[in-house]
């Protein structure tokens, strides 16, 4: 018998501690991980080499007709998080910029982005149980999932953890980082289409005064009792 695919939907701002977490999870319930703000920022990076308009819904959704993303797993995927492909050339190392970060946020206002990586997103439910993180996963791309996690934290917590990662400019200054991502959040929450916002039945976890290890767990004993 076949059994149904399960999924866990995590969502929440920039720098809650999202991708590590639901990593972890994904490993511990042998799940495929499945980073959807990667998807938003390959998108992003391919639309700006492809010179199309990024203000026009009609070009991007043109544009995406002939657009193929794909993720393939590292070898270590706990260190270094599956490869990203778009249209087979791996950007992985061209999503994790500051202006990858930029482009993301403003393409993925627009609806016909949204569109297209949302049937993406549903499509990889087919294939086997996973564990997908981002903005809408539980509100819009998943409103079944079977469970639901929202994490939160603090803007200066959150701009604290970016600042110290080391995908971000080094001499970057903590007040900057804490002003874009005020920016970033703000354009995520006030969008018209899938803004980021809890989903009513969702668990809501403040990561702020946690560790990785203590979210985790938080949400294995949440889904393991949904489980039984
Ligand atoms: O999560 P990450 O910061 O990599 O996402 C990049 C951008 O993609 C975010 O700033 C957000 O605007 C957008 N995004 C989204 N919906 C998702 C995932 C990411 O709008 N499900």
């Amino acid at each position: 018998m076949r059994t149904v695919p399960k999924i866990i939907a995590i969502d929440g701002p920039s720098g809650v501690g999202k991708s590590t977490v639901s990593r972890l999870i994904a490993k511990h319930y042998g799940y495929k991980y499945v980073d959807t703000g990667a998807m938003y920022r390959a998108f992003a990076i391919g639309a700006k080499n492809s010179g199309i308009d990024t203000q026009s819904d009609e070009a991007i959704e043109k544009f995406s007709k002939t657009v193929e993303i794909r993720f393939e797993d590292s070898k270590d995927l706990e260190l270094a998080g599956p490869k990203i492909f778009f249209n087979n050339e791996d950007f992985t190392s061209l999503i994790r910029t500051p202006l990858a970060t930029k482009l993301s946020s403003l393409v993925s206002t627009k609806k016909s982005t949204r569109d297209y990586l949302t049937h993406l997103q549903r499509n990889m439910a087919t294939q086997g149980s996973l564990v997908m993180e981002g903005r809408d996963i539980g509100t819009v791309v998943f409103p079944d999932a079977d469970i639901k996690i929202f994490l939160d934290a603090s803007e200066e917590v959150r701009a604290q953890r970016r600042s110290s990662d080391t995908e971000q400019r080094v001499s970057e200054e903590l007040g900057q980082v804490q002003k874009e991502l005020r920016e970033r959040d703000e354009r995520d929450k006030n969008r018209k289409h899938a803004p980021l916002e809890t989903a009513k039945d969702a668990v809501l976890i403040d990561t702020g005064k946690l560790s990785i290890k203590e979210v985790t767990e938080k949400i294995i004993e949440a889904f393991d009792e949904r489980l039984k």
